[in-house]
């Protein structure tokens, strides 16, 4: 590594400042208001209509620039259409909110979702019911059925299996949104092949479908993470048919929420109690299912 350094460092790579100032020059911030800053918490409003306030404590992050917010748009709406999937109609519609709500600007985040970058504060009530509206307003981001899938075997000619209809039985496994917030941050990310274009190795829970024989199976990694604090997940046994997907994901679930530490995110859960209470959930499980 060091040897590789000493020979590219000062060769034709090199970031000069003249590069940096030219592609810096390439963005340029929009003309934000001069605003007030609000705190998120708008008080009564979040009191009186909890659902905008669960949608506000999921999907709106902080901006640099006083009394503006940044917006995430859940396209996982749960069984009414697969992760990821939006329709020309609601692609409109986004397109006219980032011009009313924004300075026309979009961003598809890796997780799949839409990001409206710029949106002030005063606007996020009214962006929020037109989101719902579109179904576009699902209150899940981080959480369990914010599910990154790949298009599996239903459109991917490299697939060994099938990644939707997993996504979608899962999803359907847990709708209960209250449920959904008591458990906090999960990420499960779901893969039809090794090529992992749904990053599952790093996802909290990583589904990946293999061959076998020529039939989809399933194998599952527990304990992987994105960001700072990226980790691979480590998997936990042998792989699992699609019908016991669910109920796997069930098994694994109801582990967390028995070792769980008050608060504790699921991930950390993992890290602390290892994969052991887990495979003893989950095996005798899975072979009940396949008798
Ligand atoms: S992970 Fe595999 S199946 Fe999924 S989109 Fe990528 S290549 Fe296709």
């Amino acid at each position: 590594m060091e040897e590789e350094w000493q020979h590219l460092k000062d060769g034709p790579a090199q970031l000069t400042d003249v590069e940096y100032e030219r592609v810096a020059s390439a963005f340029v911030p929009p003309v934000y208001q001069a605003l007030a800053d609000t705190d998120l918490d708008f008080g009564t409003r979040l009191a009186q209509n909890p659902a905008f306030a669960r949608w506000v404590a999921r999907n709106v992050q902080p901006h640099k620039v006083p009394g503006y917010a940044s917006v995430v748009l859940s396209t996982k709406p749960g069984l009414a259409s697969p992760p990821g999937d939006v329709t020309a109609e609601q692609m409109d519609a986004v397109a006219g909110w980032s011009e009313q709500f924004g300075f026309g600007e979009i961003r598809i985040a890796h997780e799949q979702n839409i990001v409206l970058p710029d949106v002030t504060k005063a606007d996020l009530y009214a962006l929020w019911c037109l989101a719902c509206d579109q179904g576009l307003g699902s209150a899940n981001i981080g959480l369990l059925t914010d599910i990154i899938a790949c298009p599996g075997g239903d459109f991917c000619a490299l697939a060994n299996a099938k990644s939707i209809p997993i996504a979608q039985a899962i999803q359907g496994r847990f709708e209960d949104l209250d449920y959904l917030h008591d458990l906090g941050d999960i990420s499960l990310n779901i893969s039809g092949c090794m090529n992992a274009c749904g990053h599952h190795h790093i996802g909290n829970i990583g589904i990946l479908g293999v061959d076998k024989n020529g039939s989809e199976w399933y194998q599952i990694t527990l304990g992987g993470a994105q960001g700072k604090r990226s980790a691979l997940g480590k998997v936990i046994g042998p792989s699992f048919s699609a019908a016991e997907v669910p109920d796997v994901i069930e098994g694994i679930i109801g582990t967390f929420v028995r070792y769980r530490e008050t608060e504790e995110l699921f991930v950390d859960t993992v890290q602390r109690i290892g994969l052991e209470p887990f495979k003893e959930r989950i095996y005798p499980k899975a072979l009940e299912v396949s008798a």
